[in-house]
């Protein structure tokens, strides 16, 4: 049975994109099979991985609020090898939409658990607020992963999500664990990277990946190709780092590094 694994920050610009465009495919040259959920109406992991191919293509929008089958809109990517199920800017409404509609913070669950059996991991890149899809978005998860970017007021906004969590636990899905939370951008040349490193994972211990993830023009370049940094540039800084963490992420979840 597939895990489900929402990453999740409210602050935009932190590294959520980056880490769900690189973490499913790191996984998929794990051998896993990966479905990437794009939740953001920025749409920006979809066009980050060239899975827009038509004007009018059915994205997640259509199978939340057309009735479309989910697998009519999700795409097939040769490289990296994933399953991603798009979103474009017609789910900016999402948050309205689903107001309206009995069970609101369960829509994208309903549409996700028939086919989770057909993945190892399904990993969704979540929008920059706490809103209606981003509770949808915890209420199907399994586990949250939470980018935290290397500077000052880093933890700003982590607290209120943890508290979202929290209520996310009470009512719609006592199940959901956390992940865990992931520095990206970091800069080894900077005092500040480490102090803020070093105070967050004072905070939160063993909850905060071993790994983090280096800034590394490469990361912000490898989008504008549609391709993941594994094959935009395998010797980067950045491929090292998003090797790191796929690699810790399935020693986490398996037990071993699945090779
Ligand atoms: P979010 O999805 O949280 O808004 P993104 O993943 O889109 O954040 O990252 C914000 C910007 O920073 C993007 O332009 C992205 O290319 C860039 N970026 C993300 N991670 C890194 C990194 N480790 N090194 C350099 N640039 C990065
Ligand atoms: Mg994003």
């Amino acid at each position: 049975m597939g895990k489900i694994v929402a990453i999740s920050n409210q602050k935009g610009g932190v590294g959520k994109t980056t880490t769900a465009i690189n973490l499913s495919s790191g996984l998929s040259y794990m051998q896993k099979k990966v479905l990437l959920v794009d939740l953001d109406s920025q749409g920006n992991a979809s066009t980050g991985l060239s899975a827009i191919k038509e004007q009018g293509q059915p994205t997640i929008y259509s199978v939340l609020f057309d009735g479309v089958n989910i697998q009519q809109a999700i795409v097939h990517l040769q490289a990296p090898s994933i399953d991603i199920l798009p979103a474009n800017l017609t789910l900016a409404g999402a948050d309205l939409l689903m107001n309206e509609i009995p069970n609101k913070e369960l829509i994208l669950k309903n549409v996700l658990d028939p086919i989770k059996h057909l993945y190892d991991y399904i990993i969704i890149d979540c929008p920059p607020s706490l809103g209606l899809l981003n509770t949808n978005a915890l209420s199907a998860a399994d586990s949250v992963l939470i980018p935290v970017q290397c500077e000052y007021y880093a933890l700003e906004g982590v607290t209120q999500l943890l508290m979202t969590i929290r209520l996310v636990q009470k009512t719609s899905n006592p199940n959901l664990k956390i992940e865990g939370l992931v520095m990206t951008m970091y800069d080894v040349r900077t005092k500040l990277s480490m102090e803020v490193c070093q105070d967050v994972r004072q905070t939160f211990e063993k909850l905060v990946y071993q790994t983090n993830i280096s800034r590394n023009i490469k990361l912000s370049e490898a989008p504008s190709r549609g391709v993941s940094i594994f094959e935009y540039d395998i010797n980067s800084s950045g491929a090292k780092s998003y090797g790191d963490l796929t690699k810790e992420f399935v020693k986490r979840n398996e037990g071993s590094y699945g090779e």
